[in-house]
């Protein structure tokens, strides 16, 4: 498989860090291709904006989704949006690896996928989830938490990390087509000792040597469930 290792930390020694250089090595020793987008290395710009094309179909009003559509019809996105929508391409899995930050990405990985999942080439007015050349590829997240494990679930400090990641997973993700595979957690990456981080290494390496036969999240009841409300 071809992987784009999409990774957002600001400190190249993070442990996210260390994640990072375990899933280049264990993907590359099950022979598969990584390409890495390190966002803090890229100093990629985060911010979606007019900035994002060559060629603005109206240059009186800015209207984002429109211009996407537009750059997708015309192959006119800036260059650095559009090397990354090339590499996503190219690949058969997205892997993102980022620290949860206010039960969410870091900002740099939102604005990656404002820019790169953009209307026209990652989803389109009625054919989000079902088609487009992102459509059908895989797609995981590798997260790392400040809180442990136990106060992740129902009733605890925060809610089931299922739910935490579901605006990723299903939002973004899955709204793109993508099968996405179940998600590797560090929990508590920064509170625990040297031994249970490297445990958790070991953990993220099984994990993704199992890449090949993971069953991809079956969204269908938390669909009902969101557009219930
Ligand atoms: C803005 C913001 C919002 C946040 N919101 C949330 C939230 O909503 N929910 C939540 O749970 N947490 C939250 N956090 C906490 C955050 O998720 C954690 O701090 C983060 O996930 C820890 O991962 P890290 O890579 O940054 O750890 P680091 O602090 O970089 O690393 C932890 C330790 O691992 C060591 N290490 C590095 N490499 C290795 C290696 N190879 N082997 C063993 N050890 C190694 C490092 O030296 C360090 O001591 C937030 C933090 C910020 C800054």
């Amino acid at each position: 498989m071809n992987v784009l290792l999409v990774y957002a930390h600001p400190e190249p020694q993070s442990f996210n860090g260390a994640m990072r250089d375990l899933a280049i090595d264990v993907l590359t020793r099950d022979r598969h291709t990584v390409v890495l987008s390190d966002l803090y290395a890229m100093n990629f710009n985060a911010i979606g904006g007019p900035h994002d094309f060559q060629d603005l179909q109206d240059t009186t009003f800015f209207k984002y989704q429109r211009e996407q559509r537009h750059a997708t019809a015309t192959r006119t996105f800036a260059p650095d949006v559009a090397r990354e929508m090339e590499k996503l391409i190219r690949a058969d899995m997205l892997l993102l690896q980022f620290p949860l930050w206010w039960y969410s990405l870091p900002a740099i990985l939102k604005g990656w996928i404002d820019r790169v999942f953009a209307m026209g080439f990652a989803y389109d007015a009625g054919r989000a989830h079902e088609s487009g050349p992102i459509q059908g590829k895989r797609a995981m997240v590798a997260v790392t938490t400040g809180g442990p494990s136990t106060s992740f679930g129902v009733g605890a400090f925060s809610p089931p990390i299922d739910d935490v990641l579901f605006h990723i997973q299903y939002g973004m993700l899955h709204f793109a087509g993508m099968q996405v595979l179940p998600p590797f957690i560090a929990y508590g990456a920064a509170r625990i000792d040297d031994a249970q981080r490297a445990a958790l290494l070991d953990r993220f390496g099984e994990h993704l040597q199992a890449l090949e036969t993971l069953q991809p999240l079956d969204f269908s009841h938390r669909a009902r469930q969101a557009h219930r409300t």
